[in-house]
């Protein structure tokens, strides 16, 4: 076993031993520094854990390496304070594939990730993985259900990273583009570039891995990918929306390797945590609520914060609408005209509020004439189809009238960037958003 797995290992063991405040605070930054015949030596980040671990833990930490290794070994601590690591060469000649991710996604950051029991564990190993890339966890696996902050947490990742290190090669995609990049590469003969793109990487982000499934020559290719990078000490951080034993038709080895590092999950988040949630959005969208009706729109049920934040929209529009003020005793009146009806955005919809707002019919939008004013409203479609109904890109294609799925993924990228960089498709994707909530609210 070589030290990487023994660590993994050993963290995955005493996290189910101890509670998951105590295993954050004392073991997520701690390192695993050298094994010898029968000592083991741990890196500590500081003084005051280090007098923690000497006093409560050493023991437990001692028995679980002796178990996992199954021979007695005694445990010694060293401190050091985490400095930034060296500089790399940067390496110009690296080309990626596709065009750069935007992964410097405002509305995705460490910072404005609000941290709660449900996601604490996941939050503090991304913070260690940006402290110590490559070296703290590798990979670190992050899964859970749908809207609960993965694919937030991942790129928070990326854009920590980023803003420390700018020579970094970071790669984010979601597994069906590093799928697509592969079978692009076999049809046109390029595995040397792809190789190149993905191999070379320091840092890979991958996002919903569960999409591998049943995709056997992306398994094998991305099973080389994953053993360059992890011999080279380059991070990966993968998700999922389940655990990698539960990802059906994925190959053993590939599964071995995914439980082999930390994972983490995150759970749906509790009420305390969508209160928080719930005021980070008012802030960042500049509304001013009050306490009372932030409080009512937490209490409802939604697991999925895509979900909650959507309700937040689709309420604040349609009192709007009404010119209303977000009271609670309005935002009581809406709740429980639809108390228990979870919101669920169809296609249909999507198409509809597009056509609507683009002054477009059915068949311009999905037909196949290429005209300038087509592109956007389509591009827009593929993106809120991606995000939120959650389709598929090959599902999309269908509807969008048989168009290719990488066109669409193409489409949807480009949307997801330039919402970022550009304000006034900003604004047109906002109203549109907005438009598309608060139709789609069950009218009582
Ligand atoms: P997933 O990838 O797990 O399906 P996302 O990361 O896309 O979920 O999150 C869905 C939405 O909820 C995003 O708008 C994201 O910003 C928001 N969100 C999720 N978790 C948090 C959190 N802890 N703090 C703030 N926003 C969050
Ligand atoms: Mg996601």
């Amino acid at each position: 076993m070589d030290n990487l797995r023994l660590w993994h290992k050993f963290l995955q063991t005493i996290k189910s031993e101890i509670s998951p405040d105590n295993f954050k605070a004392y073991f997520l930054k701690t390192l695993l520094k050298s094994v010898e015949e029968d000592k083991i030596t741990l890196t500590i980040p500081s003084a005051f854990i280090l007098a923690t671990l000497n006093r409560d833990y050493k023991k437990i930490i001692e028995e679980t390496f002796s178990k996992l290794l199954d021979k007695p070994v005694i445990v010694e601590f060293t401190v050091k304070e985490f400095e930034e690591t060296p500089e790399n060469q940067a390496e110009d000649f690296f080309q990626p594939l596709a065009p750069k991710q935007p992964i410097l996604n405002p509305k995705y950051t460490l910072e404005n990730f609000v941290v709660g029991p449900s996601n604490n564990l996941a939050y503090a190993a991304a913070e260690a993985v940006v402290q110590n890339p490559g070296i703290s966890y590798n990979p670190l696996f992050i899964y859970g259900g749908t809207g609960v902050g993965k694919t937030h947490l991942i790129l928070g990742i990326g854009s920590a990273l980023l803003a420390k290190r700018a020579d970094l090669k970071i790669i984010y995609c979601s597994s069906d583009q590093f799928m697509n990049d592969y079978v692009e590469a076999i049809q046109n003969r390029k595995m040397a570039d792809l190789r190149k793109k993905y191999r070379r990487a320091d840092i890979l982000l991958l996002d919903d891995i569960q999409f591998f499934s049943g995709r056997e020559g992306t398994q094998e290719e991305f099973f080389h990918t994953f053993n360059e990078l992890q011999s080279k000490n380059s991070q990966m951080v993968l998700t999922s929306d389940r655990s990698p034993r539960d990802i059906e038709k994925l190959e053993d080895r590939l599964k071995s390797r995914f439980v082999g590092g930390l994972m983490l999950d995150i759970q749906p988040p509790d009420f305390d945590t969508r209160v928080a949630i719930l005021k980070a959005k008012c802030l960042e969208r500049g509304e001013d609520l009050p306490e009372e009706s932030i409080r009512l729109l937490a209490s409802g049920l939604e697991s999925n914060i895509r979900e909650l934040e959507g309700r937040l929209i689709q309420i604040l529009q349609m009192l709007k609408s009404k010119n209303l003020p977000p009271t609670p005793q309005n935002i009581q009146f809406y709740l429980s005209s639809q108390p228990h009806q979870t919101l669920r955005i169809n296609p249909k919809q999507v198409l509809s509020v597009i056509c609507d707002y683009f002054d477009l019919t059915a068949k311009d939008l999905t037909g196949p004439r290429r005209q300038k004013g087509l592109v956007l409203p389509r591009h827009i479609a593929m993106y809120l189809l991606s995000e939120e109904v959650d389709l598929t890109v090959e599902r999309i294609g269908q509807i969008l009238g048989g168009r290719d799925h990488t066109t669409v993924m193409h489409g949807r990228d480009k949307i997801r960037q330039l919402i970022n960089t550009d304000q006034e498709i900003q604004r047109i994707f906002i109203e549109v958003k907005n438009r598309l909530f608060s139709t789609t609210y069950p009218q009582g």
